[in-house]
């Protein structure tokens, strides 16, 4: 066997036995080995095993110096694209205002949805690039980008386009989704209307997103809208996501699971008959630990979720308002503090699972076949990445289909 790359001297490489979906106690299943080799080939893995069974040749080596490596993190939930910022909210809510009085005050969703709504294509690639960098810094090997501060539907074409033009400046995979995030504050049904008749049909047609998401909740859209908006999505092929079960139960989750989605997100309101959902179905349960740390509240139960029998992953939801979180690895590790997955459950959140989340089979895992996405930790135990808060040194290096993208040297 010949590969264009081995690593070798790599302390131990831990990682989800094969592709997603992991569900209920597969999850915590990892294949651990010692003393490893790993081979690379045209951008994918062809060989990964103990040293001593490595048998083939290869054009370069890496000796990694007993490092641990992992998967590249799967990022499957962000909103990484916006203008100006929230820190105003952000000094008033730790003052005590209230989130509706900040709202009243001309601050919230609709302050951003002002600031990005009026801004140029070439500036908002600009304000997402270095986010989406410290994203890769903390292990980022695919991320997914949302649209939804367009709010008109140019706005919307202008954040995709952002999107599109970002894949072209950073060396992770960027996977849009077109987000109806929330309804004009007047003339809603005219709105939903233009989404299912107009927007979408262009986005599709244009390929500007693999996939439609709504967000389902008391201030945004009713399930009907939801699900008009999402059959559009699918009659022109495009997949579903769901913000589902924020702040209350409304039915979002059943009609993701409905309607086969690739994944329901946030969750932190559900309850037994929604974990029971995610669990016979195939859709994937996102968890948001950023959002929770940010603004208090209760956790979606990732527990209960696992325990139930669902495939539960791991996203930083980053935003300017309700998550400003920039580290994937930080995600993992509140996963394990606040939604009470164990370090290797987690480990399967941000990786096999978050990469179902956004339809892919080939990531997320190391082993023959996968894309040959790699973290090299600058430890010996991969329980360091779960076990850190704040570390910014503990990724060494980051390959992404076979190419060294980023180290810390
Ligand atoms: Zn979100």
């Amino acid at each position: 066997m010949h590969a264009d790359m081995v690593l070798i001297n790599i302390g131990e490489v831990v990682t989800p036995p094969g592709p997603g979906p992991r569900r209920g106690r597969a999850q915590a299943e990892l294949r651990r080995i010692p003393d490893a080799v790993i081979a690379i080939r045209q951008g994918q893995v062809t060989w990964v095993g103990p040293r001593t069974a490595w048998e083939g040749k290869a054009t370069a080596e890496v000796d990694v110096g007993a490092a641990a490596v992992v998967p590249g993190l799967v990022d499957p939930h962000t909103h990484a694209i916006w203008a100006g910022d929230r820190l105003n909210d952000f000094e008033a809510r730790a003052q005590g205002v209230s989130y509706e009085a900040i709202l009243a005050a001309g601050g919230g969703i609709y302050q951003t949805i002002r600031h990005t709504a009026g801004a140029s294509v070439e500036t908002l690639v600009a304000l997402a690039r270095p986010r989406l960098e410290r994203l890769l810094r903390s292990g980022v090997t695919t991320v997914e980008v949302k649209s939804g501060y367009g709010l008109t539907p140019e706005g919307e074409i202008a954040m995709l386009r952002a999107a599109a033009r970002l894949q072209d400046e950073v060396p992770m995979t960027v996977v849009p989704t077109l987000l109806i995030h929330v309804p004009p504050r007047e003339g809603r049904e005219a709105y939903v209307e233009e989404v299912v008749t107009s927007l979408i049909p262009k986005v599709a047609r244009e390929k500007l997103a693999v996939a439609v998401d709504v967000f389902v909740e008391q201030e945004a859209f009713t399930v009907a809208e939801a699900e008009r908006i999402l059959r559009s999505a699918q009659r022109h092929g495009l997949a579903c996501k769901l913000h589902a079960d924020q702040f209350h139960v409304l039915g979002g989750v059943e009609l993701g699971v409905r309607l086969g989605a690739l994944s329901v997100d946030h969750l932190e309101a559900s309850g037994e008959a929604q974990w029971r959902a995610l669990a016979e179905s195939q859709t994937v349960a996102t968890v948001l630990p950023g959002v929770t740390l940010h603004l208090g509240g209760t956790p979606a139960n990732g527990r209960a979720l696992v325990d139930a029998g669902a495939a539960v992953a791991v996203a930083t939801d980053l935003n300017p308002g309700s998550s400003p979180l920039f580290s994937a690895q930080m995600a993992l590790a509140l996963a394990v503090r606040l939604n009470g997955l164990t370090p290797a459950e987690a480990l399967t959140a941000a990786t096999a699972n978050a990469a179902i989340a956004l339809g892919f089979q080939d990531r997320g895992w190391i082993g023959p076949g996968s894309r040959a996405d790699i973290l090299v930790l600058n430890a010996r135990d991969w329980r360091e990445l779960p076990y850190a808060l704040g570390a910014d040194d503990l990724i060494q290096a980051v390959y992404v289909a076979g190419q060294p993208v980023w180290s810390r040297e």
